[in-house]
């Protein structure tokens, strides 16, 4: 969706909120979102807090998120599903796995914990309006699209909506699209009906998606180029992990390969991490030597494979078997690194003067970021700009009470944060039960009022171009570790749960 279609969502929104609405449901939690981390939420609310009342509101067909909205060919995770999986839930495949295999691996976990009968699917949520008279969240839904509104009141809001549109990924306005005679292609949307045979492809862009597409196109088309404007940092491994191996050999239990991988896998992602700060330059030789040892000396791996930026600025992809550097090697792919002039009938003038040219296009150019949903939130009647909100920890808001945000990691496992927050919730949901409080929402306290207010990442930290686009839309971040998302899951996993509750910036009403 671009701004003007979140707009007319909005307004959309308004209009519903003055006409008459439909008999309304009542529950104690609603979910926005059946991807991964709404349904690990759903998973933890009904072990940790059963008698709960909750619904999952998801404006697709089917659960999955990320992992059915984007259909393109060979698509994986790039994470392994160790710690990409849910820490309840052994994980017993590759660690790289496909989109069918992730999917699955829900289904399983939505059958074995009848979560099933919580969600409701076609359900886009256009408003979410806090009444302080009632305690209440009153949220609207679109019914599939055909007009047809459901409206749902909640005590707690918890927003699993994750961080981008998946109606529509992002695109430059590149002089002379229209031009090209060919498709223009977005991974985000993938036709079904796109013949590669015999095609002269070109891919823009060097991230995972990239990463995945090179591979799988070489196979399928006549030659596939990535055409990057600079280069990216890539891991190579087995798409395997010899101690799994070697454990599932001693017949040892799932349970505990899951736990024994997760903690190896987890203790070599810090240990990784805290190198490419301590010693970048080692770690960059090391990455880029991986490179070399398949392309071979003679490749130009100084212009196409070695980045400007410290390792970790910006997520690594892993490259399993080598697949796409094998690709390259084959001569069936081929990697330019050159800027975009424009785009002509026949393909691509580059910067340098040099032509591209190709029958399909496809712009592998990342997400367009969305701060919760696209939703219109309101606060007894006042729009909600979330940009104007200071961040707990990257979970919850001041000003805006019961509602927590999932957002997780994007240099580890994304999902490693959907435990940690969901036990942060059921905690607190319980805390507030014993209180007796109907509402909680999170204040700076006197001594955090001078604190500087930044944005929602430290740039330092991660800074790749669909955050740094959006950043202004984004809540903000200060300088103490309780005022924003540090994005450290090694630090993360003692502190969350060691939150006091009853912490000044705590306010129970
Ligand atoms: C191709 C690809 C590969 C990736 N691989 C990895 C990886 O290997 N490791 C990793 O850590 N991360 C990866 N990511 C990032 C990934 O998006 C997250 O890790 C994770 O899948 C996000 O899960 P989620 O449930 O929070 O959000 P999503 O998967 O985005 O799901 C959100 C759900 O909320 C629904 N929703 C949104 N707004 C509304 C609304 N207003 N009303 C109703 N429903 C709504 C959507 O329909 C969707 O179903 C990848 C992303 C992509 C695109």
């Amino acid at each position: 969706m671009n701004t003007e279609n979140a707009q007319m969502n909005i307004e959309t929104a308004r209009s519903i909120a003055h006409s008459v609405s439909p008999a309304t449901e009542h529950f104690d939690v609603l979910i926005v979102g059946a991807g991964i981390s709404g349904i690990g939420c759903a998973y933890h609310l009904r072990t940790q807090l059963p008698g709960t009342s909750f619904v999952i509101l998801d404006a697709q067909e089917r659960f999955g998120g990320t992992w059915i909205t984007h259909k393109y060919p060979g698509i994986r995770s790039d994470s392994d599903l160790h710690t990409f999986g849910y820490r309840f839930k052994p994980w017993v495949g590759p660690p790289i796995a496909t989109a069918g295999e992730i999917l699955s691996y829900m289904d399983e976990v939505i059958e074995e914990n009848d979560l099933a009968r919580h969600i409701r699917y076609k359900h886009r949520v256009l408003s979410a309006r806090w009444s302080s008279d009632t305690n209440l969240w009153t949220v609207e839904a679109d019914k599939a699209n055909n007009g047809e509104r459901a409206t749902f009141t909640a005590s707690f809001l918890w927003m699993c909506q994750g961080y981008y549109r998946h109606s529509e990924g992002y695109t430059p306005d590149w002089l002379g699209m229209k031009d090209f005679a060919g498709p223009i292609v977005h991974p985000q949307r993938w036709p079904d009906d796109l013949d590669l045979s015999g095609k002269r492809v070109i891919v823009i862009g060097s991230g995972a998606t990239a990463a995945t597409l090179i591979p799988n196109l070489a196979d399928k088309c006549g030659h596939v180029t990535m055409l990057q404007r600079s280069p990216t940092y890539f891991w190579i491994g087995r798409n395997a992990i010899e101690l799994a191996e070697e454990l599932r050999r001693l017949q040892v239990d799932e349970a505990w390969i899951h736990e024994i991988v997760r903690r190896k896998m987890l203790f070599e992602q810090y240990a990784f991490t805290k190198r490419c700060v301590a010693e970048p330059e080692q770690v960059k030789k090391e990455l880029i030597s991986q490179i070399v040892a398949v392309l071979g000396p003679d490749y130009d791996v100084a212009t196409h494979f070695t980045p400007r930026y410290r390792p970790m600025q910006q997520r690594i992809a892993f490259v399993p078997d080598a697949d796409m550097f094998l690709g390259i090697k084959s001569g069936k792919a081929s990697v330019v690194t050159d800027e975009i002039e424009r785009f002509t009938k026949q393909g691509i003038l580059l910067k340098s003067g040099k032509t591209l040219e190709a029958d399909i296009i496809v712009t592998a150019t990342g997400f367009n970021l969305c701060v919760l949903g696209d939703i219109d939130f309101a606060i007894d009647g006042k729009p909600l700009h979330f940009s104007e909100t200071v961040t707990y920890r990257g979970m919850m808001f001041t000003g805006i009470p019961n509602m927590v945000w999932v957002f997780g990691y994007f240099r580890a496992s994304w999902t490693l944060r959907v435990d940690l927050v969901a036990e942060f919730v059921c905690r607190l949901l319980k805390h507030m039960k014993e209180k007796g409080a109907k509402k909680v929402e999170v204040a700076l306290r006197p001594e955090d009022h001078k604190m500087p207010l930044l944005s929602w990442i430290d740039p330092e930290i991660f800074n790749p171009g669909y955050l740094m686009r959006n950043m202004h839309l984004f809540p903000k971040r200060a300088d103490k570790p309780e005022w924003q998302h540090s994005q450290d899951y090694w630090t993360e996993k003692d502190t969350i749960p060691a939150i006091d509750l009853d912490d000044k910036a705590f306010v129970y009403g």
